[in-house]
């Protein structure tokens, strides 16, 4: 079977979840092969193998660090030429999405981005214009380049005993490429990273800038906190946690909007979550129109007894 390169995105060598989506879709198209860039360790390889790598390309330089996005897009580019993939996939945040723009001019080829579906006959599915379309589209020449959205698949293991190969990476000229100055983590909140969730408890303005109940409701699920434009633009939420058109695209198991009437626009971020439980003092609120749950209710005093059920319920 033909290789499908995937690009693995990973933190500190820490495999991130959209790698493990991205192998599974892979799967449908071909077999997977990793494409690892930085030093990788022994629980990284046994992770992409657990979810079907059955091959691990390693490129190991310090350009990976201290320079943005083009040395990545380099050696896939390197590895497309040598391999002639059926298609190379990337993740869906910005920086994936401009090197998939860089391979995709250097191979000749196509790029779709934002695909949230791969059919094993090539056709990928996305949505368009704040989610109010649902486009299928299929690549008509070349290496397919395809950026995949977050959430759109559950990850499924599928063991593999990868071959890994370290790769030389070819670089190009690399002299008028942005270097990185200074690296910062931001302060950590403990919760799990809002696209990668697979629970999302979100605020709007209805909380009346008192996030604290939907902190506790968060934490007690062990999800992420979300925010509607309204809540961020009144500046109870930082703009990292928006969900929505402007904001950020989720797709957990379970989306929990708090207080949020359902804009089109926040609509447009959260839609595509499996399960959609709404808490909303007003019966007649557009959020109830896409739930599977309901509750109309005062959200100061609803999600204490929620939280507190569910902390029971963990024992
Ligand atoms: P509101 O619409 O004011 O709704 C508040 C809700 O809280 C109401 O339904 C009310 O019944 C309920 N409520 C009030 N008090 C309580 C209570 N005590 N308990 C329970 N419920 C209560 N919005 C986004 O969210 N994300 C985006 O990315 C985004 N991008 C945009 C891009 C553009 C170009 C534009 C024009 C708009 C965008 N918006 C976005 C804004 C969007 O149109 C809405 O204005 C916004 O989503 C409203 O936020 P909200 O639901 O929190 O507030």
């Amino acid at each position: 079977m033909t290789e499908v390169l995937v690009l693995v995105d990973h933190a500190g060598g820490e495999i991130r979840k959209s790698t493990l989506e991205m192998l599974t879709m892979a799967r449908r198209l071909g077999t997977p092969s990793a494409v690892y860039c930085g030093a990788i360790t022994d629980a990284a390889k046994a992770r992409l193998a657990e979810f079907g790598a059955h091959t691990v390309y390693v490129a190991d330089a310090p350009e990976f660090e201290q320079l943005l996005v083009v040395p990545k897009a380099d050696v896939l580019t390197q590895l497309a030429k040598q391999t002639q993939p059926a298609a190379v996939f990337v993740a869906g945040d910005g920086e994936s999405r401009e090197i998939a723009a860089r391979l995709a001019v250097r191979l000749g080829a196509g790029v779709i981005t934002d695909v949230v579906d791969v059919d094993a006959d090539g056709t990928v599915s996305k949505n368009a214009f704040a989610a109010t379309y649902s486009v299928t589209a299929k690549f008509a020449s070349g290496t397919p380049v395809i950026s995949i959205k977050g959430n759109g698949v559950v990850p499924e293991a599928a063991p593999a005993q990868p071959n890994v190969v370290n790769v030389t990476p070819e670089f190009s000229d690399l002299s008028r490429v942005p270097r990185v100055t200074a690296v910062e983590p931001r302060a950590k909140s403990g919760r799990p990273e809002l696209t990668q969730a697979d629970i999302v408890v979100s605020g709007g303005r209805g909380t009346g800038g008192d996030f604290t109940v939907i902190e506790h409701l968060a934490d007690a699920l062990g999800a992420a906190v979300g925010a509607s434009r309204a809540a961020v633009d009144s500046g109870w939420y930082p703009h990292t946690n928006q969900v929505g058109q402007t904001g950020k695209t989720v797709s957990p198991q379970l989306y929990v909007a708090n207080g949020i009437s359902g804009a089109i626009q926040h609509r447009a971020g959260m839609q595509t979550s499996k399960m959609i439980v709404a808490v909303n003092s007003d019966p007649e609120a557009p959020i109830f129109e896409i739930a599977d749950f309901g509750l109309v209710g005062d959200l100061h005093k609803v999600l204490p007894d929620l939280t507190g059920e569910v902390q029971r319920r963990k024992g």
